[in-house]
């Protein structure tokens, strides 16, 4: 190893007061210094953002981040400037005065991190502004985006490409938690590595404990683990309605637990968020729209009330459990009919082609864009209100707008919190008259213009929360207040909203001219369905030790069993119980006992009479042989013990006894 660089380390210790790295982020960090282009392979709360803003910390320099998810840059940037660290982001939530003012203060200013969404990478206000930068770094996240082999494909991706032939000599750093070989030489290729150079961090967890049950009774389950495992846990449901039925179904039981999903307003869902990172609510029943960017180390259980689409998902929700490094369990419930039911509705959102260039006319015109109209905007875009209007299922829209983003008319971003918005439509001397005739209003509106400009010419984002404390209203009082002065036709308000935003990238069409390739509908529904089938396979699998199989479909070269999954345990427990039954019980005689207990199949004793013969007598390495589950493992085992058929030696091994009874294999 080379000497330590003293400037990441102190970076590290004056902005986030670490003092160590993770495996791998120090190697990633001195490439990135060195001006390698790389691509990182961590999972999920790996510690990938640190590999990109260390470096950037320790020098001089811009770094700019692409990344498609605003929540999370949202946060990022947050986070960032609660450091003291000077960060913007442009998305296309923002208004384009707002992208000017982030955009100049990236080549005037002092800003180190500029978050930045794909599709913005084609725009004039980006293009020109961004060769005048100071730029040390460009950081990919999210870089298997970049892939047609990959489900999450993003077109706007491979607009990076061109942002490399403006920046020469900056190099790239490419950060994901998920990509298979195929993707990652992808990725390499249309980011221009200079030469392939990958690095990567282990998938494993090796305090969490995972499982599966098979069972027609999940609310029992799911009591007895929220029962026996003390601590915060988190309930993933595929509905809304699931997520307050099941916490309805816990508090009855006298577990504390509440609900949250997208549905819910954004008060309510931080209220009920906060609640639960507190401890004062023990379990949080939730969407998939509940856990990114969130932090809290002791979560100790997570169970999966269903299977996920895909193993990603499952490894990043169930990895939110034992952040903190201590024994912690993901459970996932399986029923006999989840399979189908799950492939069914995983079909739905593979609309016919037609359906799809509906979908495209009805999202339009409920967005009010014409035809050659809207090419570059951005529109607030509901998929619920909107599924509920023209009668709709969600699954099948958001189907439909995917494989629409896919051939690059439009770009839907994930759900973020938007504030209330409000643009005064009277000129201020028509206020002024108000405000007089209405006494009621009028410490209001002194309120909302003393604290925000510019509520005269374009909409401005407003806190309710703010206005009340200044104005002396409750919150409740001003939101009445704000729609009183909306239905008089003062204001246009937009109250607080949780909304995806639709951009987008070229004008609307006539439904003639939309093309969407076979192509990327053809394979994207293959790729939904290899990606469902490793899930049913880790839901199925009853022999391999399920941190391993997790590791192996994320790329990972030697894995070894991790000790602590149902699977490993049950193998370690039929181990013990092998050589437990042999101690305990006196030995009867051969022909006393029928060698064929039951309906379980003979043949794997047979088997593992096979196993001993070839001189594998370590009972856990038999189990591995026999690829069964470890309780029908256990089973033989006993009747093998039993029957006077093998003995365990004092070692702990087994072997043949040598009158073993007349059952034994044929060879
Ligand atoms: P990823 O992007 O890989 O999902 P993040 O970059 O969001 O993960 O990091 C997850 C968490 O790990 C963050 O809370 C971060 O502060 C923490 N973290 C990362 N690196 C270190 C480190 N070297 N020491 C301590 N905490 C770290
Ligand atoms: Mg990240």
């Amino acid at each position: 190893m080379e000497p330590r660089d003293e400037r990441i380390y102190e970076a590290l210790r004056r902005w986030w007061g670490f003092t160590s790295f993770r495996p791998v982020q120090e190697e990633i960090i001195r490439a990135a210094m060195a001006g390698r282009d790389t691509l990182a392979l961590m999972p999920t709360g790996g510690g990938k953002s640190l590999t990109y803003q260390v470096p950037t910390m320790a020098r001089e320099g811009l770094c700019i981040v692409i990344t498609p998810l605003i929540a999370l840059m949202k946060d990022q940037v947050d986070r960032l400037r609660a450091r003291g660290i000077s960060a913007v982001a442009i998305h296309s939530g923002l208004s384009p005065r707002q992208i000017d003012i982030a955009l100049d203060n990236c080549v005037y200013g002092d800003v180190k991190f500029l978050y930045v969404a794909p599709e913005r990478l084609a725009t004039e206000a980006f293009r020109l502004r961004v060769v005048r930068m100071n730029v040390s770094l460009l950081a990919v996240d999210e870089a298997h985006c970049i892939s047609q082999w990959g489900y999450d494909f993003r077109p706007s991706y491979l607009r990076i490409a061109e942002l490399r032939e403006r920046l020469p000599g900056v190099p790239v750093l490419a950060l994901t938690a998920s990509a298979t070989e195929l993707v990652a030489e992808d990725i390499m290729h249309h980011l221009k590595f200079a030469e392939p150079h990958i690095l990567r961090s282990s998938f494993a967890r090796p305090n969490l404990s995972y499982s599966v049950r098979h069972t027609d009774d999940k609310n029992g389950q799911l009591l007895r683990i929220a029962r026996n495992v003390p601590g915060s846990g988190i309930v993933y449901m595929r509905t809304r309605e699931g997520t307050e039925q099941i916490a309805d179904m816990l508090r009855q039981e006298g577990i504390p637990a509440t609900a949250y999903h997208g549905g819910l307003g954004y008060a309510e869902r931080s209220l009920r968020q906060e609640e639960w990172l507190q401890g004062k609510v023990r379990v949080m029943v939730a969407t998939n729209a509940f856990g990114m960017g969130i932090d809290k180390p002791d979560v100790r259980f997570v169970v999966h009330y269903a299977m996920c689409d895909s193993l990603e998902s499952y490894y990043q929700e169930a990895g939110r459990a034992g952040r903190d490094g201590k024994r912690a369990y993901a459970l996932l419930l399986v029923a006999a009919d989840d399979r189908d039911r799950i492939v069914r509705r995983l079909e739905k959102e593979f609309p016919p082609l037609e359906q799809i260039k509906e979908i495209y006319e009805r999202v339009c015109s409920y967005l009010n864009i014409g035809i050659g109209d809207g090419g570059g905007a951005s529109f607030l875009f509901n998929i619920h209100e909107f599924c509920a209007r023209e009668h709709l299922y969600s699954g099948t829209v958001a189907g439909a707008l995917k494989l629409l983003q896919q051939n690059g008319y439009l770009t839907l971003t994930d759900a973020q919190d938007n504030p209330a918005r409000i643009l005064f439509c009277v000129s201020r001397d028509e206020l002024y008259r108000l405000r007089v005739k209405r006494d009621d209003l009028d410490p209001l509106i002194r309120t909302i213009l003393r604290l925000y400009n510019g509520v005269f010419t374009e909409f401005r984002a407003i806190d309710e929360g703010e206005l009340a404390a200044w104005s002396g209203y409750t919150p409740e009082r001003v939101r009445e207040l704000l729609k009183l002065l909306w239905q008089l036709r003062v204001i246009r308000y937009i109250p607080s909203n949780r909304s995806p935003i639709l951009f987008m990238n070229e004008e609307r069409l006539p439904r003639k001219d939309l093309y969407i390739a076979p192509e990327t509908y053809l394979h994207r529904q293959q790729l939904m369905r290899e990606r469902f089938d490793h899930m049913i396979a880790y839901a199925m699998n009853e022999e391999r030790c399920r941190s391993e199989v997790l590791e192996t479909y994320f790329g990972g070269g030697e894995t070894t069993p991790c000790g602590v999954c149902d699977i490993c345990l049950a193998r370690k427990k039929a181990a013990r119980l092998a050589v437990r039954s042999d101690e305990a019980k006196p030995r009867r005689s051969p022909d006393a006992t029928p060698h064929r207990v039951g309906n379980a199949p003979v043949d794997l004793e047979s088997r593992i009479l096979e196993c001993l013969e070839r001189g594998i007598t370590d009972p856990r390495q038999i189990a591995a042989e026999m690829a069964c589950p470890p309780e029908r493992y256990a089973e033989a085992i006993r009747r093998l013990l039993d029957s006077g058929t093998v003995r365990t030696t004092s070692g702990g091994r087994l072997e043949r006894t040598a009158e073993g009874p007349a059952a034994a294999p044929a060879k």
